[in-house]
């Protein structure tokens, strides 16, 4: 079989993936994408199952700051491209967006599909070809070697960006098998907005898949207003992941049950409540839910006499994060200081892009805006 040669080849076909295809295809360059799933963006679909949020409608400066670490190298992408240029993004691929609570920024749609079906459509006009179930081994000489289902390819090409993924969902291709090729080069991956474990005891399990509303968390100097849910396998949902990573590093996680509510005025009403009322009542007449109540129940224990300290913050007893299979995302990556830009130094010609870069983010549109970003800005970095 005929080895094919292409001027430019990229490797994933997530959203990082598909963005450095559209720069080079735009400028002209012939483009293979290659992915080692029978389809393409099979994370970026699932992401639109529950309302794909694209980017985060704020100042660029506030929106710098949920990324970390912040190389000048991702700023200057992040800048290039950033959530004004997301949404008129999204808008040229035929899709109105709308900005939801706490300025989420989704298409009106809500799902991934039909953006992802125009996006592929644009790319093959600029004569992008996609190969379906490649899945990358590593190098022989200066090509790419695949396995395919007609056996192993070779592909040399002038221009190579690798868009990889992370290592979380690893069933939607992102499995972080490429680390191995890349020896060296890699800080390990940990689980990014993840949920943490809990051994609930047995009296909690009627209150699995209940959320915990109007709450606020806090750990170490991460604080948000949120909700959260009661698992069997413990405490997930976007008031956890945006405290995700101070838990991860060490922080004790803390639950103000009454955000609004000062410590003192609490204390004051739980004071006018009849001297025998037992606890649950209390916890009632001050208008906690059954899930929050038990919250108090399974981690306030031994219950103090006096509630108020420990209805402002109480700790969660919990044995540390979720897996990475089953994280939002994963920190950790190829690092920084192994890229010139988006180049990797010790292969001039081969680029790297998304989530497979040593960066993290919270939930919030954060993450695929870094990845078309950095998709466009390896892209660019290519042509050039
Ligand atoms: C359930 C869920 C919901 C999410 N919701 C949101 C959201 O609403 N907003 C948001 O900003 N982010 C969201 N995210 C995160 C976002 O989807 C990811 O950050 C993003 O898809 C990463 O893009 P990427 O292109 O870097 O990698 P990926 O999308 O993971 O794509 C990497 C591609 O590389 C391919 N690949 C890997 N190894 C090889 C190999 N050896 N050879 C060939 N191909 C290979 C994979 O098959 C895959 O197609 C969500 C994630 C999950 C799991």
């Amino acid at each position: 079989m005929t080895d094919p040669v292409t001027r430019a080849l990229v490797i994933g076909a997530g959203p990082a993936g598909l963005m450095a295809a559209e720069e080079m295809g735009r400028a002209g360059v012939a483009v293979t994408v290659a992915d080692a799933m029978p389809s393409p963006a099979r994370k970026f679909l699932m992401a639109g199952k529950s309302g794909l949020n694209l980017t985060r409608d704020e100042p660029i400066d506030d929106f710098l700051r949920a990324f970390t670490p912040l190389p000048p190298v991702f700023e200057a992408a992040l800048r290039d491209f950033g959530p004004e240029a997301v949404k008129d993004w999204a808008r040229g691929l035929g899709q109105e967006v709308f900005t939801g609570t706490s300025r989420r920024v989704f298409p009106v749609v809500m799902k991934a599909s039909p953006l992802l079906r125009v996006w592929l459509a644009r790319l093959a006009s600029f004569g992008v070809t996609l190969e379906r179930r490649w899945r990358w081994t590593g190098w022989e000489g200066g090509a790419a070697l695949f396995d395919t289902p007609a056996g192993v390819r070779r592909v040399s090409a002038q221009a190579t960006v690798l868009a990889l993924g992370g290592a979380s969902w690893p069933r939607l291709g992102s499995d972080g098998g490429w680390t191995a090729l890349l020896p060296g080069l890699v800080a390990p991956f940990r689980p990014a907005n993840m949920g943490l474990a809990v051994a609930w005891s047995a009296q909690m399990a009627r209150h699995f898949g209940q959320p915990v509303k109007g709450v606020a968390l806090s750990a170490g100097a991460a604080r948000t207003r949120g909700e959260c849910v009661i698992s069997a396998r413990g405490l997930e949902g976007g008031g956890i992941y945006a405290v995700a990573r101070a838990v991860r590093e060490g922080a004790q996680l803390t639950l103000d049950l009454f955000p609004d509510l000062g410590e003192a005025e609490l204390a004051a009403r739980l004071g006018r409540m009849a001297a025998g009322d037992s606890v649950a009542n209390r916890l009632r007449r001050l208008g906690l839910d059954p899930a929050r109540a038990a919250l108090v129940q399974e981690f306030g224990r031994p219950l103090p006499a006096d509630l108020a300290p420990l209805l402002k913050a109480l700790p969660i007893r919990h044995a540390g994060p979720r897996p990475l299979s089953e994280a939002i995302s994963s920190a950790g990556g190829l690092k920084w200081s192994a890229l010139d830009g988006f180049m990797l130094r010790d292969r001039p010609g081969v680029f790297a892009a998304g989530e497979m870069l040593d960066w993290e983010a919270p939930t919030g549109g954060y993450l695929l805006s870094a990845c078309l970003a950095t998709g466009r800005a390896a892209g660019r970095q290519a042509v050039a």
